[in-house]
């Protein structure tokens, strides 16, 4: 553990590190990586066979380029070509990624990777926007109650920094809270449609949560009027994170919340449209490779979601470059009935200009129809769900059905997860 001290140390310099360093850190941890891959990773040594390249063309960063994209599907068809062969995986660390469609697969992680992802880089996040050494952390999990008590148990290590403690969000929302109020914790972690929840509970019933200072939300489904909602209700900071399984996180919001600043020494993220770059600014796909994980390293991977860079420097000084995710993961493609896909992001943008709107949810729920469900606020009645039914009917085209439904609920899928725009019949298309 001790080894853990200097790295530390160095993680808190690097993030205001000036550009040049950070930028020399940044190309000797990818030529390194290069190195880790060409040695020990069956996958990439056939491909630098095949494309006739050694670890020694790396001299730039752009120089990975030269390597291709992968996929999730990639991961999944050439199973353990992915692996560090020199590395016994039963010291590894492990987590499961699911995926919408097909087998989930499991990320290994070597030891030393997966403190500083499990743990440090959350902490210098952390830090960064405020939490201090010795406060009290509720963290939001999906994962049954009786499991989390468990790790409630077992807690030693874990609160030498912080007082951490696991709820489920399958418990009742009035056993939850004589939980929570009895806890006191300044700081909550979880989906952001969960605290959408504990906020409208709160505001029905009269309560307040007066020590609860800031909320971390997952960047599952980011829309604005949800969070600007939870912080006036709760009287609480929001910070965004953006991150997957595969990566642990990958950007986080400061305290200017003006996009996700990058955790560059740790990863690395390009914006692509199809396989060339995207203009500075413009909205592509994310694609990461990771720099400090030497067990199953990820290089160039199409996580599926979109964002994009954000080129000036931020007002709070860190140098650490800033992106901005546009639309979860868990959101899917809608089709219309001649088989064209429209992106989520095309609804997600149009819907969320209307004011009043706190929360919805798009779902197409057979190959002719929409169902939009909305939770709206007091002063906001039926014209608001005419707009929305007619956007979305400009959208699609006139060729859906579009239905719009005010309600009190939206629930999130089962695995605690929200899809703002769902795609019920996607199943049957896909390969
Ligand atoms: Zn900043």
């Amino acid at each position: 553990m001790l080894y853990l001290l200097p790295e530390i140390y160095q993680m808190k310099r690097n993030i205001r590190s000036p550009r040049k360093d950070l930028d020399r850190l940044r190309l000797n941890l990818l030529q390194k990586q290069i190195l880790n891959i060409f040695e020990n990773v069956p996958f990439y040594r056939e491909v630098f066979n095949k494309l006739k390249i050694a670890p020694k063309d790396f001299k730039t960063m752009n120089d990975l380029r030269e390597l291709p994209i992968i996929m999730k599907e990639d991961i999944r068809n050439n199973g353990k070509k992915f692996l560090n062969e020199k590395m016994n995986l039963e010291k590894c660390f492990h987590s499961f990624t699911s995926g919408s469609t097909g087998q989930p697969f499991m990320s290994f992680f070597d030891k030393r990777c997966w403190m500083r992802k499990k743990y440090l880089s959350k902490l210098r996040a952390r830090f960064a926007c405020g939490m201090r050494p010795g406060e009290r952390v509720a963290i939001f999990e999906s994962e049954p109650a009786e499991k989390l008590e468990i790790l409630n148990r077992h807690h030693f290590l874990r609160n030498l920094f912080l007082k951490v403690t696991y709820f489920s969000l399958f418990d009742d929302m009035e056993a939850m809270l004589k939980r929570l109020i009895a806890f006191k914790p300044q700081n909550a972690y979880g989906p952001q449609s969960y605290f959408f929840h504990l906020a409208r509970k709160i505001k029905k019933t009269n309560q307040s949560l007066p020590f609860l200072k800031r909320i971390y939300t997952s960047s599952e489904y980011g829309q604005s009027h949800v969070t600007q909602f939870i912080r006036n209700i709760l009287h609480v900071e929001v910070y965004d994170i953006y991150g997957s399984t595969e990566f642990k996180e990958v950007a986080w919001e400061c305290e200017h919340h003006q996009g996700y600043h990058i955790n560059e020494d740790d990863v690395l993220c390009e914006i692509l449209n199809g396989n060339t770059p995207a203009n500075p600014g413009e909205i592509g796909d994310i694609v990461l490779t990771d720099l400090r994980n030497l067990a199953m390293p990820l290089i160039r991977y199409r996580i599926q979601d979109r964002g994009r860079m954000l080129a000036e420097s931020c007002l709070c000084g860190r140098t650490f470059s800033r992106m901005l995710p546009v639309v979860g993961r868990a959101s899917e493609y809608i089709r219309l009935p001649d088989g064209e896909k429209i992106s989520p992001f095309h609804f997600t943008t149009s819907i969320e200009k209307f004011k009043g709107l706190l929360q919805y949810q798009l779902i197409q729920k057979s190959e002719t129809d929409i169902l939009i469900k909305v939770i709206l606020d007091e002063n906001t009645g039926n014209e608001t769900c005419m707009n929305i039914k007619k956007t979305i009917k400009n959208i699609t085209r006139g060729r859906m059905q579009i239905h719009v439904r005010k309600t009190d609920k939206i629930l999130p899928e089962e695995n605690g997860k929200f899809k703002v725009v769902k795609n019920m019949i996607q199943k049957k298309h896909s390969p």
